[in-house]
């Protein structure tokens, strides 16, 4: 019998009403003979809730109690959601991380999953019991609580439908599958049938926030096809148009994938850039800029050095905006003592527009359609940098979505 993993995010749980909705969808796909695990997240703004409450303690809390506290959200939805099942008149089992288990690593709220053991949910499951397992949270090897970050059930519903070689993972949230672009920005932006994971990666990293990224990067390693569809549908809707619904990541290889060059224009709105002027060019300079940019936990995402000129260069990086005083700091105290540079500046008004494509590797001529069309809206271009699926630009973020728009259109990426 097939088993489907099914992940319900916080709206999909925000109150008992919905709940029931999850559990007459879950009933309908069980009736259907599918064998069905369900990762839900806490209900909406739940786990903001009691993380608030920490806060209102100490501004910066043990992150070992915020574990404790942050998963508990997660083990209320699953003992909601088995009882409504059991209303139903279908047998539900509900789990906490812990108890399956699932194994992580110590690193308190950003743990990273390092098994998972399938024995008690496969003889749940043999029994015909549906089984439900909290989202975001695992044990470490002492036995203390953890979290995988915020967002962490998509990545926990993805490992666990790998550890137990689920036939498919279905996200269900509150859009209906991945677009084009943000339907916010580009009212005709289009829904995709299906998008390459390495596509949703560049997609997902670059700001269409549909799915936490480490649950993107599981299903690429492990190669299971997951699913992104409504909640919001009827829930008694036909399997038949339920299962070729919403935006299925798949892998390139399997897929006749729709035919065009570009799959999406991804951005990213919160960008700011750093410049360090007349830095000396020799061996081991990148690595004294940037060393203590990485040991202040700030990420890194372009870069450019320039051509020196009489022995002195100019090196530019981008961070997220969020990071930008830090990074000033850093740069203000570390590299100007120590390598001898002249004036920093920074700007922490740019954004990043990318056109993203797996089509791009047998196309020639991307990079060149792109600049011309941020040409004829006068954007200029700050920083160019390039993948093989994927060409991002940074521009005053004054133009951002002028740039998506005018992209969307010149790339032929509308709804017919
Ligand atoms: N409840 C957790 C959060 O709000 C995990 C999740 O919803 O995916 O971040
Ligand atoms: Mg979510």
């Amino acid at each position: 019998m097939a088993l489907i993993v099914h992940k319900y995010g916080g709206t999909s749980m925000g109150s008992t009403d919905r709940i029931k909705n999850v559990a007459k969808r879950v009933a309908k796909w069980h009736d259907a003979g599918y064998q069905i695990v369900v990762v839900p997240s806490a209900m909406s703004g739940e786990t903001n809730r009691i993380i608030g409450l920490a806060k209102e303690i100490m501004a910066d809390p043990d992150p070992r109690e915020l574990d404790m506290i942050a998963s508990t959200g997660e083990q209320v939805s699953v003992g909601l959601l088995a009882i409504a099942l059991q209303a139903l008149g279908k047998k539900a089992v509900s789990y906490a991380g812990w108890q399956v288990p699932i194994k992580t690593d110590s690193s308190h709220t950003k743990a990273r999953i390092a098994s998972i053991d399938d024995v008690k949910v496969n003889a749940d499951l043999a029994e015909g019991k549906i089984v439900i397992i909290t989202g975001f949270q695992g044990v470490d090897e002492l036995g203390n609580i953890t979290t995988l970050g915020r967002g962490g059930s998509d990545t926990s519903a993805v490992a666990i439908a790998a550890a137990l070689k689920a036939q498919e993972c279905l996200i269900y949230t509150d859009v209906d599958g991945v677009y084009t672009t943000d339907p916010r920005v580009v009212s005709d932006a289009r829904k995709l049938n299906t998008v390459t994971f390495e596509e949703m990666l560049e997609m997902a990293s670059l700001g269409s926030k549909v799915l936490q990224i480490r649950s993107v990067e599981f299903a690429g390693n492990y190669r299971m096809p997951t699913r992104v569809l409504s909640s919001l549908t009827d829930p008694l809707m036909p399997l038949a148009e339920e299962i070729i619904s919403g935006t299925l990541i798949s892998f390139e290889e399997d897929t006749n994938m729709e035919q065009a060059t570009i799959t999406g224009i991804a951005f990213n709105r919160d960008e700011a850039k750093l410049t360090v002027f007349g830095v000396p060019d020799k061996p081991g300079i990148a690595y004294q800029i940037l060393g203590p940019i990485a040991d202040a936990n700030i990420e890194v995402d372009m870069i450019i050095q320039n051509q020196s000129v009489e022995g002195k260069t100019d090196f530019t990086f981008t961070v997220p905006r969020g990071d930008y005083n830090k990074a000033m700091d850093v740069l203000n105290a570390s590299v100007k003592e120590h390598i001898g540079a002249g004036n920093i500046i920074g700007d922490s008004k740019v954004s990043k527009v990318s056109v993203v494509g797996v089509g791009m590797r047998s196309h020639v001529g991307i990079a060149s359609q792109m600049f011309r069309t941020l040409s004829d809206e006068g954007i200029n271009i700050q920083m160019i940098s390039t993948s093989e699926i994927k060409i991002s630009v940074l521009i005053d973020e004054k133009y951002m979505e002028l740039a998506v728009r005018a992209l969307h259109k010149a790339f032929g990426l509308e709804a017919a």
